[in-house]
């Protein structure tokens, strides 16, 4: 879970669905996005996830997902 071996160089996993996906965005692009949704948190510790599961969370689930992913990682 969570691998991205796998993915060619324009593809993301999402972390929510857990769906592969083409970057629709450059990295530049993504890593603006990164920083409006997560702000500076370190680039490990940021999760992707995929328009469609964007729209369905609020921010506040937001960070839960990413305190959640964090605990998963802590757990490995
Ligand atoms: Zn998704």
């Amino acid at each position: 879970m969570l691998k991205s071996n796998s993915l060619e160089k324009n593809e993301y996993q999402c972390a929510y669905c857990n769906k592969i996906f083409t970057k629709g965005l450059s990295d530049k692009e993504a890593e603006e996005e990164a920083q409006k949704l997560w702000g500076n948190i370190p680039l490990e510790e940021r999760i992707i996830i995929c328009d469609d599961c964007f729209n369905l969370v609020n921010p506040e689930a937001r960070k839960i997902i990413s305190e959640e992913y964090k605990s998963i990682k802590n757990n490995t």
